[in-house]
């Protein structure tokens, strides 16, 4: 990707040691074919975590034949607290099925402080837009593929795993503990597994990255109502995806209202002021106001969002992706695509490390491969979405300039562009240039204009910044 500094900017503002491979020796074990063809075991990789992130990571090491694959999940209709907006690249590069998507948003509304309404989505062509999805829908469909393609699954939880001191540079193998759930029992059955290279999938509360030592992540706590409003206000949100920013719904993010096949997602999220979560989801149901009104709230739900990398995404043999890394951006909080191109890149690199299910990687290689490649690709659009994080959601004034940039065409093109297709293209930098004059004469404005945020005191998790 080319960019210029400020066409970064502009971009995502609304928004991206060992150098020998060990070799199988394992000799033949109770349980394995004892056929000629069969004198070795296969290598074993466990995926843990079957969203997004895990189920693309499964679905590529589950079509390599030579591996055994094992795709843990704790509970396989697990609808994860989510926006569920996907951007349109994700359906023809995951080879999702317009099934998966519920509705096509067409028109995106940025709505300021004080009320000023900018359509970001104007510069869509017809066949653009941005889908919506159920989780429990899109996770099921991807996890299925895997399990098509030969991944066996496991519907459990993972609790914990040993992992062997010598293992960055031994074959040693990790150890799975993890409570199964049989078909028609909740009570889980403790067992174990012993597997020679694991993929953490298993978002931002990993017991993956725990096991491992990758390190912690700043997280906001976002909290989203599902609810269902009556036809005639739901035409309303057909296509049509709100967000709102203000002091009121977010002191650092947005809130908003995603529809959904029969419902609207109402949401907001914070890190600065999680305490206060609850009075943020009030406000953001009150700006939505009569959109909502006589709304049912049908499903409450609240997780966790990464606020950047973990300090380790990759010790010995066992490697994070998805939000158990810490892959989503700042300002648009997206995560969807990042996680199944995450899963999706570490398993092929993973796999053709492996050549085929001769040898294990070391921690190097993986470093070398998935890592660089993932940095390279990725780094820079976390970087400047985190910068304009900073600079646009930081107050109101800030936020009213933000809202009347977005009124920019160009602005929305480019925006799109990266978002829609995870790229940038036709930067033009003349209008870089114009936009720059423009962005600071709206600072200024919005500046002088903007009531004041209102202050708030967290004085113990504000100031727990890692
Ligand atoms: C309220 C909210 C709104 C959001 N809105 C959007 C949005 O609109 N668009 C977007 O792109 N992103 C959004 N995100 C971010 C997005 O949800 C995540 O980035 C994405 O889900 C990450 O996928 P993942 O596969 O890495 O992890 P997850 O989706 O969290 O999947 C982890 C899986 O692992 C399983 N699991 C966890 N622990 C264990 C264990 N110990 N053993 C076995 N299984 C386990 C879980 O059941 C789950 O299925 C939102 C997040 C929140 C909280």
């Amino acid at each position: 990707m080319k960019f210029s500094l400020f066409t970064l900017a502009t971009v995502a503002s609304t928004a991206s040691a060992f150098t020998s491979s060990f070799t199988k020796t394992t000799p033949v074990a109770a349980g394995v074919a004892n056929s000629d063809s069969a004198l070795f075991m296969k290598y074993k990789v466990a995926v843990v975590g079957g969203g997004p992130a895990g189920a693309c990571a499964a679905e590529i090491f589950a079509q390599e034949k030579g591996i055994d694959t094992i795709l843990f999940e704790r509970k396989l209709d697990n609808a994860k607290p989510c926006g569920g907006a996907i951007p349109l690249c994700m359906v023809g590069e995951f080879d999702l099925p317009e099934t998966v998507v519920d509705r096509k948003v067409r028109k995106m509304n940025l709505i300021s402080p004080t009320g000023v309404e900018v359509d970001i989505g104007d510069t869509l062509k017809p066949d653009e837009y941005i889908g919506m999805c159920r989780r429990e829908i899109l996770d099921k469909y991807i996890r299925d593929r895997a399990f098509e393609y030969g991944a066996e699954c496991v519907n459990g939880l993972v609790t914990s795993i040993d992992v062997p001191e010598d293992h960055k540079t031994s074959e040693s193998q990790y150890t799975i503990n993890y409570q199964e759930y049989q078909e028609g029992s909740s009570a889980g059955v403790p067992k174990t597994m012993n597997v020679d290279l694991i993929v953490g999938a298993d978002g931002a509360n990993s017991r993956v990255a725990k096991a491992m030592d990758a390190g912690l992540y700043n997280f906001a706590i976002a909290f989203q109502e599902r609810i269902k409003i009556p036809d005639d206000k739901m035409a309303f949100y057909e296509e049509m995806a709100e967000m709102y920013v203000g002091d009121d719904v977010s002191p650092d993010f947005y809130g908003w209202v995603f529809p959904k096949y029969d419902h609207v997602g109402v949401g907001t999220g914070t890190v600065l002021n999680r305490p206060a979560i609850k009075q943020y989801q009030k406000a953001i149901r009150d700006r939505a106001g009569d959109k909502i009104a006589g709304g049912k709230i049908i499903k409450v739900e609240a997780h966790p969002i990464p606020e950047h990398y973990r300090p380790r995404r990759v010790q010995g043999r066992i490697a994070l992706v998805g939000d158990a890394a810490g892959y989503v951006t700042k300002c648009s909080g997206e995560g969807i695509y990042f996680a199944a191109k995450s899963g999706r890149m570490a398993a092929e690199e993973i796999v053709a490390l492996m050549d085929g299910g001769k040898k294990l990687p070391t921690q190097g290689d993986i470093e070398r491969t998935y890592i660089a490649k993932y940095d390279k690709a990725y780094g820079p659009t976390y970087a400047v979405l985190d910068a304009l994080q900073k600079v646009f959601y930081s107050n109101n004034g800030a936020r009213e300039a933000f809202v009347e940039l977005c009124n920019s065409k160009y602005v929305q093109q480019v925006t799109f562009d990266s978002y829609l297709y995870k790229r940038v293209q036709g930067n033009n930098p003349l209008d870089d240039i114009k936009l720059l004059g423009e962005t600071i004469g709206c600072l200024i404005k919005g500046y002088a204009t903007a009531k004041p945020d209102a202050e708030f005191s967290n004085p113990i998790e504000s100031q727990k910044r890692i």
